[in-house]
């Protein structure tokens, strides 16, 4: 079976020249004033560093650790999540759903490729990849498998599919023998996979 696309790139590869190629259009942007360099380092700064699952993470541990912002959170989680400084562009409404030992939860975009970047960041490429939109939805035990989760029979799956309006974020069950832990170690253990669903802690 080819693995290869129409235009003979493999699949699910960057084409090499994809930095000379990205250099080339920032250049020509910035010369024709269409962006201004500040601005643009402002963009790479929050995308590189302000965004990502870290802050996912400190949601999560503030949620294990206080059990009222944990209500808030799952009541309300826009502004239980606007409350930690986590709010912007593709995060205006995020509903967050908890796992227990009988339900797990795994979120997805089967039009494309929603995700609540403010608190995950921006979305790993098999989230985007239409094997995963597909899939998940019709056989989410089999791929939950393949990401190495196996889940006991009589836990039941439940699949969230975000939209333009709404994202989700899975609040993971706290894991065995964290007991003695404080908020910012509890953070450390938290994985984007496990946001998203794809993963237990
Ligand atoms: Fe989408």
């Amino acid at each position: 079976m080819s693995n290869t696309g129409r235009n003979g790139q493999p699949h699910d590869t960057e084409p090499k020249d994809i930095d000379l190629r990205i250099k080339a259009l920032e250049s020509i942007l910035l010369d024709k004033g269409l962006v201004d360099a500040q601005g643009l380092n402002e963009i790479i700064e929050t995308y590189e560093n302000r965004i990502g699952p870290h802050n996912g993470a400190q949601i999560v541990a503030r949620a294990w650790t206080k059990s009222d912002y944990k209500k808030w959170l799952l009541n309300d989680g826009t502004a239980a999540i606007a409350s930690l400084g986590f709010t912007g562009i593709e995060g205006a409404d995020v509903v967050v759903v908890e796992n227990t030992p009988n339900v797990h939860n795994v979120i997805v975009c089967t039009l494309c490729s929603c995700y609540p970047w403010p608190i995950l960041g921006l979305p790993p490429r098999w989230y985007k990849s239409a094997a995963y939109r597909a899939r998940v939805v019709m056989e989410p035990r089999s791929v939950l498998a393949e990401f190495g989760l196996v889940l006991e029979e009589q836990c039941e799956v439940r699949v969230w599919d975000s939209t333009a309006e709404v994202r989700y974020m899975v609040l993971p069950e706290r894991p065995p023998g964290s007991e003695g832990l404080d908020e910012k170690s509890l953070a450390e253990l938290v994985t984007r996979d496990s946001m998203i669903g794809v993963a237990r802690l």
